[in-house]
């Protein structure tokens, strides 16, 4: 046994980022990645053993010892810490950060207990039990509860007490007679309010039976990455669910991952109702008695299929099979706050760790995965067919500019508001999609022209009508709506632009008949939030849902026929390479929601330019078109992937000393790079300048931006940016961000 452990300490910062030597007391047996408590100053922190050995490599006189480890086992499993090492050199981040990823808050601040309930267990066996229960004959409770104990298995008294009233006396009884035992039993915390039905498995269309056929060996050889390109509606789900379940016959463990669970119900009931007890969900829904127990279950091996978004990567899952990511264009797996972090990054380099297969799945790809594709990175698997050969939803594009033309200046295009009235004639379904929340994305003053902004950031203020109230998407700032312009003391204050409140509305006038749900942020706060809007529209109760981009995800109601896209351009216009990537997908999802049963579905996607090339692959639903464009625009313009985008941001009370920090590092920037002919070859350009949004919630911003190419040399090069963004600012801070989400 081992003398001394390696311990990194929980506190996350970088003076503390290394391990300290400490002393196993003799007569406990502790492993690699037990949480411990240790010495540590004057106080005492939790920590994590790093690695065991013989010697102190110091002056033992300087070792303490630990006090004791937190679980009877580790927390972390060896190759977790190992993604954990890696992770923490590819971000810049301090290890003890990484490390908190790897396991929920609730376990490393010891704040939940196991939960416990009181059982009772039969002590006797064959012949004894007889004989006891005989002398039972006269107290037929006692007699009764006997036979429920019979099985020799723990029964919990809240159950015995739906069959036997109040049973705790003549268990007491027993217990004194030395037949029965009481105790206290472990419980999980159970996270799904409804219980949801086992189903079986449907017959699988061929081209779900060709991916499988792709998959399957792959899962027994423990090696493989596949790219499963599927139209919306082609099944994608039951490929999943039988990639699990195949792996679960080879006695291996799975990972599912979704972009946000909230927005995915369907899928985790899927799944639920096709693995029961065997799946697990990890999200920030939950209780954190609930997260705590759905991570143990997973980490004690009662549950094998660990279901979640991002951060489920790290579930404490052994003999690992497969790791799914659904949807995996969505930038949800990005995480943008420290230490950042690419899901689909760790899930591909985690599978090939323990031998386990990475699928990627979407019906529109994200431009880097499928040109990691088609070099040959993952396998390619397509279904280009929805499930039993329903079509693909008819698209129809509107100008807008049209519709004003021929007088209509209202939000709806004539063909919207006719397909619409047919879908309510018919007794269907339908959809409007709209990309902002509220009812007006803007107030503007008809005599000076002035928007009204919000007083801590640089954006417009959006007007909500449920609280009459103007409201900053940003900073969660708040006020009544002015009675005059805070500039010019003018009445005429004017509402621009639709968001979901104002479209309700709008259908309100049109339809006044017609039961509407709405799906953004607003009317999904909390914990069960989601689920009544969703079921209010299943019943068909509601037959027309508007949303915003929550809708364009996994939804799958089959009674929706039509889908409107109310104005499409917004997300076309934001200042980000990835703009037409987005609309695109944004789009063909939305899309992808109509015609999902027996009924062929239509699309009206309003713009105000058709031409775009996105809005026409979107048009003709042709993922392959889209791709060919845009690899070519951004190899052209000098984009990731064949590019690096790197900035520092910097943020400052003042917009002087914002700009003032952006051109320090851009000073220093420039003097290290005369010195370094590697790094010029590969720096493309570099500026300095204001970030987009240049103030939020009080802080301005400016920023150092560099575009590189993507290449060893430039390693150092970040290195050296992660060096300069780490340093003290005294009156503002910087942040490195590499190929970041947003760029806003
Ligand atoms: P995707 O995720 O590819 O958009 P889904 O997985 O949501 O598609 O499946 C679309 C619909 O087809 C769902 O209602 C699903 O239950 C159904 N479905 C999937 N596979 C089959 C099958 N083999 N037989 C019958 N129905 C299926
Ligand atoms: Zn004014
Ligand atoms: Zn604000």
């Amino acid at each position: 046994m081992s003398a001394f452990c390696d311990v990194y300490v929980d506190i996350a910062v970088e003076a503390t980022d290394r391990s300290y030597t400490y002393a196993l007391p003799e007569n406990i047996n502790i492993s690699v990645g037990t949480r411990v408590l240790v010495p540590f100053g004057n106080r005492q922190v939790e920590g994590i053993v790093m690695a065991l050995k013989d010697e102190a490599g110091i002056d033992i006189k300087k070792v303490k010892s630990i006090i004791r480890p937190l679980e009877p086992y580790p927390i972390l499993l060896p190759h977790i810490i190992e993604l954990a090492k890696e992770i923490a050199a590819k971000s810049h981040s301090p290890l003890s950060q990484v490390l908190r990823l790897m396991a929920p808050a609730q376990i490393r601040k010891g704040r939940i207990k196991p939960k416990k309930l009181k059982a009772a267990r039969i002590l006797l066996q064959g012949e004894d039990f007889f004989k006891a229960r005989e002398q039972q004959s006269r107290a037929p409770q006692r007699e009764l509860l006997m036979d429920l104990l019979s099985d020799g298995e723990a029964h919990l008294i809240k159950d015995l007490k739906m069959l036997v009233a109040n049973p705790m006396p003549g268990l007491k009884k027993l217990e004194e007679m030395g037949i029965v035992q009481v105790f206290e039993q472990e419980v999980y915390r159970n996270p799904l309010p409804y219980t949801v039905e086992k189903t079986e498995d449907p017959v699988l269309t061929p081209r779900q039976e060709e991916a499988l056929s792709e998959i399957v060996p792959a899962l027994k050889s423990g090696k493989g990455a596949f790219l499963l390109h599927g139209v919306t509606g082609s099944g994608k789900t039951e490929v999943y669910i039988r990639a699990v379940k195949y792996a679960l016959k080879l006695n291996k463990t799975a990972i599912v991952l979704v972009p946000e669970i909230v927005l995915t119900p369907q899928i985790v009931s899927w799944f639920m109702s096709r693995f029961g007890d065997v799946a697990a969900v990890l999200h920030s829904g939950l209780s954190a008695g609930e997260r705590y127990d759905e991570w143990r279950r997973l980490r004690l091996g009662d549950a094998k299929v660990a279901i979640g978004a991002r951060s489920a990567v790290f579930a404490p899952l052994n003999n690992l099979g497969v790791i799914i990511v659904d949807e995996e264009h969505e930038q949800t797996y990005i995480s943008e706050s420290k230490p950042n972090y690419d899901a689909r990054e760790v899930a591909l380099s985690r599978a090939e760790r323990e031998g386990a297969v990475l699928l990627l799945a979407s019906a529109t790809p994200s431009i880097v995965s499928f040109a990691k594709a088609r070099r040959g990175d993952y396998m390619l698997l397509e279904m280009p067919d929805r499930v039993n050969l329903r079509p693909l939803p008819k698209v129809h594009i509107v100008d807008m500019r049209d519709e004003l033309r021929l007088g209509n200046t209202g939000m709806f295009s004539n063909l919207l508001i006719e397909k619409l009235d047919s879908c309510i004639q018919n007794g269907k379904q339908a959809m409007l999609f709209v990309n902002r929340r509220g009812y007006a994305p803007s107030v503007v003053c008809r005599k000076c022209g002035e928007r009204l902004h919000c007083k801590q950031c640089d954006v417009a203020l959006t007007y909500h009508s449920m609280d009459r109230k103007m409201h900053c998407h940003y900073c969660g700032f708040e006020e009544p709506f002015p009675k005059v312009c805070p500039s010019c003391g003018s009445k005429y204050l004017k509402t621009c632009g639709a968001g979901t409140q104002k479209v309700e509305e709008e259908i309100h006038r049109l339809f006044p008949n017609v039961k509407t749900v709405r799906l953004d942020i607003d009317t999904t706060r909390g914990k069960d939030g989601h689920r009544k809007q969703l079921n209010l529209f299943r019943s068909g109760e509601a037959r027309i849902m508007i949303g915003t981009q929550m809708i364009a995800k996994g939804l799958d109601f089959p009674q929706v026929t039509l889908v409107g896209a109310v104005l499409a351009d917004l997300s076309l216009n934001l200042p980000d390479y990835r703009s037409s990537e987005r609309t695109f997908q944004l789009l063909t999802q939305v899309a992808g929601r109509a015609g999902r049963g027996e009924d062929p579905g239509e699309v009206v996607i309003q713009t105000y330019k058709p031409e775009h090339y996105a809005i026409q692959a979107a048009k003709s639903q042709d993922f392959r078109s889209f791709f060919d464009k845009e690899f070519n625009r951004r190899k052209r313009d000098l984009y990731p992937p064949f590019t690096l985008i790197v900035r520092i941001l910097c943020t400052a009370d003042t917009q002087q000393k914002a700009r003032e920090i952006s051109g320090n590092m851009f000073a220093r920037f420039r003097e290290e790079l005369k010195k370094r002919p590697l790094w010029q070859k590969r720096v493309l350009f570099y500026r300095e300048d204001d970030a987009p949004i240049k103030r939020i919630q009080g802080k301005y911003r400016a920023q150092l931006f560099i575009k590189a190419v993507d290449h060893s040399d430039t390693k150092s090069m970040i290195g050296f940016l992660n060096a300069l963004a780490q340093e003290e600012q005294p009156d503002g801070s910087t942040e490195l961000e590499i190929n970041p989400a947003t760029l806003f």
